[in-house]
């Protein structure tokens, strides 16, 4: 299965925005964003008033068909050029990645398993990149996370265009089957081609934006549990205190969090070896 991309160019020349979707298959919300203004521009309803959009609603065919999150490989941990691609998602990166580096920004929407609120990822802070941060629509910006992956040789959507000298952000917009998490990857778009000026109209400033640095990674080691076991107890953004139990192992030992903080993208179903979830500190409660 092949992906398809759609393209629309205004007569006016000006920035070139992509809009990915599906990078994992399960993550569906962007995909259906993006179809909806394809309809909506290719009906007239929505002109682009300079620069070009290009969409990608499905990264990720054939694992958006199976409804899984990748098939060989985790395609947002090999995003670039792979001379002899040896998994099917190292096949797609070969065709995604110079699409990217051809872009002036790249905007990558996907989903979460845990409930919560949206929240985006700005690893590389570009000035266009805080920039779009700050009118997305989504309260929470997350810093920092490439300083806890240094050990690691992962290429992503956003270490890609950044390599490539582009700007990019990673939208979370809600849990993989809310239907408002729709609604959520529709607004981000439409806020960024605004922001660019390719979509008529302001982009307003987020209200109560806030920024938090992601510090911690906390694996799972063994067998054990999130908090007292319930979603409830530990959710995103939620505040921790220094040395406060966050989990504990079935023979006993406790993972405390290593500082003041807020919890984030707790996973109470992570399999041993999966990223369990994480602890940042909030920065400011004003805009990017
Ligand atoms: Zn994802």
């Amino acid at each position: 299965m092949d992906i398809k991309s759609f393209e629309f160019y205004a007569e006016k020349p000006g920035p070139s925005v992509l809009i990915l979707g599906a990078i994992h298959g399960n993550e569906k919300c962007g995909s259906k964003a993006a179809e909806n203004l394809i309809a909506e521009i290719e009906s007239g309803k929505l002109k682009l008033e300079c620069g070009s959009v290009t969409f990608i609603p499905i990264c990720n065919p054939k694992a958006y068909a199976a409804n899984q999150r990748y098939i060989d490989v985790n395609l947002n941990r090999v995003i670039k050029r792979h001379d002899n691609p040896a998994h099917y998602e190292e096949k797609l990166a070969n065709q995604i990645a110079p699409i990217i580096a051809a872009h002036d920004f790249t905007l990558d929407l996907h989903s979460i398993h845990s409930k919560g609120s949206s929240f985006a990822f700005l690893d590389f802070p570009h000035k266009d990149a805080k920039g779009v941060c700050a009118v997305l629509g989504v309260e929470t910006i997350i810093t920092g996370w490439p300083d806890m992956y240094e050990d690691t040789d992962d290429a992503t959507t956003l270490s890609f265009a950044h390599e490539a000298g582009r700007a990019s952000v990673t939208v979370e917009c809600g849990q993989h089957d809310e239907p408002e998490a729709v609604n959520v990857a529709y607004e981000a778009i439409s806020n960024t081609l605004k922001y660019f000026g390719i979509f008529a109209g302001q982009a307003q400033p987020t209200q109560h934006c806030r920024v938090v640095q992601a510090k911690h990674r906390v694996v799972k080691e063994g067998e054990g549990i999130l908090g007292d076991g319930t979603i409830n107890n530990i959710q995103h953004m939620r505040a921790v205190k220094k040395d406060e139990k966050i989990a504990e192992y079935n023979n006993g030992n406790i993972v405390k969090s290593p500082e003041d903080g807020v919890i984030l993208i707790p996973f109470k179903e992570a399999q041993i070896g999966d990223e369990w979830f994480y602890v940042g500190t909030l920065q400011t409660e004003k805009s990017v």
